[in-house]
C-alpha cells in the first residue's frame, strides 16, 4: 500500500462536495480557476465510489475513485496500476505530492466545500463519543448511544474508533454498549490493527470474549501492516488468557505474520514460556470432513472446474480437493465463488502444510477444516463439500498427514451427512453443518473411519518418501570434518548487518528456530531426483531427518570440486542466505561441510520460474500470475535492500516456484552485502558476469546498488512477460552496452499491459536515481485489484 502522509495536509480536508454531477463539479473547478484546482465528490454513476475532479494541464478531468469493501481503502482509477491507500485523505495528500497519473498535474488549489466525511479517512479529529470513551465515562457514552448518536465509527485524529479506544482501554460496559450499538468491528486503526488486535494486545480477555461472542468479530483478522492475527499480538506480548480465549475460539494455533512468524516464535523471542506451553499443549479440532467426503484423486483443473460449475444448484462455497495431475504429491483445492472456480495449491514445508502462506496444519483435514471456519484470505468460505461421483482409491490420500490427525484421541472421524447424498446436495441443510459458524462444535456424530487402519502409524511406511531417495553416497564424516563455522568465512568488502546475525534465525515453519540453520548432520540426508544443475554441481531433491524426526523436503546443492577457492567461492552463498529470512526468499536449511560439501535449502517444489515461463505459458495468467510474482520478487528485494544486500544477479532463472502463488528469489552466489554507510559495492573479481541483466553503470564502473537491482528486475519483468525470451536475443554484451547507451531499450512484449511497459523503462532510467523504489514496485503490483482476495497476503 502506498505510504500515506501522517495527517491531512489540506486544510482540513475541506474539498468534499457530496453528490453533485461533473458539469457542477466543472462549474465549480472553472470558478476557481487555475493548475492543479481540485475538489471530491460522490460519484453518482458508481454507487460507493467517489470523483477526484481538477483541472490538469488546464483541462477539467474527473478521475474515479474506487473504494474497496473493506475499511477505507481507496484507489484512483487512472491507468490500469496505481497505488492503494487507506482513507481518501491519504490519497488527496498522496497526490498534493506526486503528478496525477501521466500528467504533470499536483493537487494544489482545494476548492472549498465541506469537510471529508469521516467514515472515508485515516484520520478524523475527536468527538465527545471518542472523549468519553477514553475516560472510561460509561454515563455519557450511554446517553449519546440512547439519544441515537449517528457516528458511531468515526475515528480520532489517531485513526481510531470509540471501539478501538473501548477495547484498548479494556472499558468491558462500554465495550458492550458500542458493539449493541452496531460499531464496526472489522475496523482498522491508523495502524491497520481492529479493536481485537488492540484487545489482545494490551491483555484484556474480557474485551477479546466481548468481540468474539458478542461482536463475532473475525478471529482471522490481519493488521494492515504486520500481518499478525490477534493470536499473534497475545502471544508476542506474553498475555495467556488471551491466547486461551482465541484458542478456546478456534483460533488456528500456527498462523503467519508477514515475516512468516507463528505466535510460538513471537512467544519464544519474548521470553513468554507460560504462552509457549499453552500453545504446544493446543490441541487442534476434529476436523468435520472425512476427506473422502470431498477429495476427486488425480484430476485436471478443466475437470476440477467442470465438476463444480456443472454442479446442480451450484453455489459459492462449493469445494473440493484433488490431486494435482501436473506436479506430483501436490494437493489442489478448488474453490467456487461467484461463478468463477479458485484453485489454491497446497504447499508443504516439512510436513506442515499451507495455502499461499498462510497457517501451517498437520493435514488436508485440518487445512481445509480451517477454511470450512474462516474465510482468512479465501474469495469465500469452504461450505458446501462436493463429492466425487465414485469413492476414489485412498492410497491417493495424504497417509502421512491423515495418520497425524487420526492418532490418539482423536482417531475418529465425523462422516459427514453428505457421504451418502447426491452430489452437490446443499449441506447447509444437514444438520451437522453449521459451518458458517465461528466456534467450534464438537461434531454430532462420531464413527470410526475405515482411513484410519490403512494409514495407521504400523501400517504405513516409516518414510513415506523413502521409495524414490537413497542416502547420500558418502562416507561417514567424523562429527569434527563437519563442523562449519560460517561465520568465520570473511566476504571482501562487506559489513554484515549484525542484527541479522544475531540469531534471528529463519524458519521453515516458523517453530523450528533451533532446528536449521547450521551444521547438517549427513547421515540425516538422503538424495532423491536431480533438480538442476547450478555452478558448482548439482542441484538434488532430498529428506532431511530433522533432530526433532521431523522429514523435511529440501534441495541439495552440492559442490563438486572442492577445493579451497570453490569452496569458499560455494558457501559465500550460504553465508549470505543466514542473514536472511523472508517468505519471498529461499531459505537456507544448513550446510553440510563435507565431505562432500553441500548446501540444504527449503525445496522449491515447482522449480524455475524460467522453466515453467517456457514449458507451462498456457498455465500462467499475465493479469493475475505475472503481477503476483512481480509484487513477491519486488517485496523479496525489497527486504533484501533493508538487509543491505545486493542480489547482483536477479533473473527469471533464479526465481524459483514454491507454488503457482508463491515465488521466491534464488541464488546468492553473486550477492554482496554493502559496507556501513555505504549504498553501492565496487565488484573486485571478474567471473562470468550476466551482462544482459545489468545496468550500465554495472558494466561500466563494476558498481552495484539497489538501483541496479533494480535495472535488472525490469529485465526479469520482460522476461515474464514474454514468457521466457532471451533478452536482447542473441546482441552479445557488447552491442548490448552499445544499444544502451544509444538509449534504445527492450521492445513492448506482447502480453505486456502498457502500464508494465511503462514500469520497465523507468526500471531501465540511464540515471539509477530515476529508477523507482523496489518498495514502489511491490506496491504498485500488490495493489492492482486482482489482488482483493489474497491481499491479506501482502499486508
Ligand atoms: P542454482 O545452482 O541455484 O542455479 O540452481 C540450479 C537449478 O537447480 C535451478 O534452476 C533449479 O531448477 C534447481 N534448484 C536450485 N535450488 C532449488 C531449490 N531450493 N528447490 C528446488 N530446485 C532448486
Amino acid at each position: 500500500m502506498a505510504s500515506s502522509t501522517s495527517r491531512s495536509e489540506v486544510d482540513d480536508d475541506r474539498y468534499f462536495f457530496g453528490k453533485i454531477s461533473s458539469e457542477e463539479a466543472t462549474g465549480i473547478l472553472l470558478k476557481e480557476g487555475g493548475e492543479g484546482t481540485f475538489l471530491v465528490r460522490e460519484s453518482s454513476s458508481s454507487a460507493g465510489n467517489y470523483v477526484l475532479s481538477l483541472i490538469a494541464e488546464g483541462l477539467p478531468l474527473h478521475i474515479l475513485i474506487r473504494k474497496y469493501k473493506e475499511d477505507a481503502f481507496f484507489e484512483l482509477v487512472i491507468e490500469d496500476i496505481a497505488p492503494l491507500f487507506h482513507g481518501l485523505d491519504s490519497l488527496i495528500n498522496y497526490y498534493c505530492q506526486n503528478p496525477v497519473g501521466n500528467s504533470t498535474t499536483i493537487l494544489n488549489r482545494p476548492c472549498m466545500g465541506e469537510q471529508l466525511p469521516s467514515k472515508v479517512r485515516l484520520h478524523g479529529s475527536s468527538s465527545l463519543l471518542h472523549r468519553s470513551t477514553s475516560q472510561g465515562n460509561v454515563n455519557i457514552v450511554c446517553e449519546l448511544l440512547k439519544s441515537g448518536y449517528k457516528k458511531l465509527d468515526e475515528k480520532n485524529n489517531n485513526g481510531q474508533t470509540a471501539l478501538h479506544i473501548a477495547s484498548m482501554k479494556g472499558y468491558a460496559e462500554i465495550t458492550k454498549m458500542l458493539i449493541q450499538a452496531s460499531a464496526i468491528v472489522e475496523i482498522r486503526d491508523e495502524e491497520g490493527m481492529v479493536p481485537l488486535h488492540l484487545a489482545c494486545r494490551h491483555n484484556r480477555p474480557a474485551i477479546v470474549q466481548l468481540l468474539l461472542n458478542n461482536g463475532r468479530a473475525e478471529i482471522q483478522s490481519r493488521a494492515t501492516k504486520t500481518g499478525n492475527v490477534a493470536l499473534h499480538e497475545a502471544a508476542e506480548h506474553g498475555h495467556v488468557d488471551c491466547v486461551r480465549i482465541l484458542l478456546s475460539h478456534g483460533s488456528p494455533s500456527r498462523p503467519r505474520n508477514t515475516h512468516i512468524e507463528t505466535p510460538a516464535s513471537l512467544a519464544r523471542k519474548g521470553g513468554h514460556h507460560h504462552v509457549l506451553n499453552v500453545l504446544g499443549a493446543h490441541q487442534p479440532p476434529v476436523p468435520r470432513y472425512s476427506l473422502r467426503n470431498f477429495f476427486h484423486g488425480k484430476i485436471n483443473r478443466y475437470e476440477a472446474e467442470k465438476i463444480l460449475l456443472g454442479c446442480p444448484g451450484k453455489k459459492s462455497g462449493h469445494f473440493m480437493l484433488r490431486l494435482s495431475q501436473r506436479v506430483q504429491g501436490m494437493y489442489v483445492l478448488s474453490l467456487l465463488c461467484e461463478d468463477k472456480v479458485f484453485n489454491y495449491e497446497i504447499a508443504k514445508e516439512g510436513d506442515l502444510l499451507h495455502i499461499d502462506g498462510g497457517p501451517v496444519f498437520e493435514s488436508v483435514q485440518h487445512l481445509i477444516d480451517h477454511y470450512v471456519r474462516f474465510l482468512d484470505g479465501m474469495p469465500c468460505q469452504l461450505l458446501y463439500p462436493v463429492p466425487p461421483s465414485s469413492p476414489c482409491s485412498l492410497d491417493l490420500l495424504p497417509s502421512q498427514d491423515y495418520s497425524r490427525c487420526n492418532d490418539g484421541k482423536t482417531n475418529s472421524l465425523e462422516t459427514s451427512p453428505l457421504l451418502s447424498s447426491p452430489r452437490c446436495q446443499d449441506s447447509k441443510t444437514s444438520p451437522s453443518n453449521s459451518l458458517s459458524s465461528r466456534k467450534v462444535n464438537k461434531p454430532d456424530i462420531i464413527v470410526t473411519d475405515d482411513l484410519i487402519d490403512l494409514h495407521s502409524p504400523a501400517s504405513r511406511p516409516q518414510n513415506s518418501s523413502q521409495s524414490s531417495v537413497s542416502p547420500l553416497p558418502s562416507k561417514v564424516p567424523s562429527r569434527d570434518n563437519l563442523r562449519l563455522d560460517l561465520k568465520s568465512l570473511s566476504i571482501s568488502n562487506t559489513s554484515v548487518d549484525s542484527t541479522a546475525l544475531s540469531g534471528n534465525s529463519p524458519t521453515m515453519d516458523g517453530n523450528r528456530t533451533d532446528e536449521i540453520f547450521g551444521e547438517i548432520d549427513i547421515n540425516r540426508l538422503s538424495v532423491g531426483d536431480l533438480l538442476g544443475n547450478g555452478e558448482f554441481g548439482s542441484v538434488l531433491r532430498g529428506i532431511w531427518l530433522s533432530p526433532s524426526g521431523d522429514q523435511i523436503d529440501v534441495a541439495i546443492k552440492t559442490l563438486h570440486n572442492d577445493d579451497k577457492v570453490n569452496k569458499k567461492n560455494f558457501l559465500k552463498e550460504a553465508e549470505v542466505m543466514m542473514n536472511l529470512n523472508h517468505l519471498y526468499i529461499v531459505k537456507l536449511v544448513g550446510v553440510c561441510h563435507g565431505p562432500p560439501v553441500a548446501m540444504v535449502q527449503e525445496l522449491m517444489v515447482m522449480g524455475s520460474m524460467l522453466d515453467y515461463l517456457l514449458v507451462h505459458s498456457d498455465q500462467i495468467s499475465v493479469d493475475f500470475h505475472l503481477s503476483l510474482w512481480a509484487a513477491q520478487i519486488a517485496e523479496g528485494m525489497m527486504y533484501l535492500e533493508q538487509k543491505h544486500f545486493v542480489h547482483r544477479d536477479l533473473a527469471a532463472r533464479n526465481i524459483l516456484l514454491s507454488s503457482l502463488t508463491l515465488v521466491k528469489i534464488s541464488d546468492f552466489g553473486l550477492t554482496r552485502a554493502l559496507g556501513v554507510n555505504k549504498d553501492y559495492y565496487v565488484a573486485s573479481e571478474g567471473g562470468k558476469w550476466p551482462l544482459k541483466w545489468y545496468s550500465p553503470e554495472s558494466i561500466n564502473y563494476g558498481t552495484f546498488t539497489h538501483s541496479s537491482d533494480v535495472w535488472s528486475y525490469g529485465i526479469t519483468l520482460w522476461e515474464m512477460y514474454t514468457f521466457g525470451d532471451q533478452p536482447y536475443g542473441d546482441l552479445s554484451g557488447h552491442e548490448v552496452v552499445e544499444s544502451l547507451e544509444k538509449d534504445e531499450r527492450l521492445p513492448q512484449p506482447e502480453n505486456c499491459p502498457d502500464g508494465v511497459y511503462k514500469l520497465m523503462l523507468r526500471c531501465w532510467s540511464y540515471h539509477p536515481k530515476k529508477r523507482p523504489l523496489f518498495r514502489e514496485l511491490a506496491s504498485i503490483f500488490r495493489t492492482k485489484p486482482e489482488y482483493v482476495n489474497i491481499k491479506p497476503y501482502f499486508k
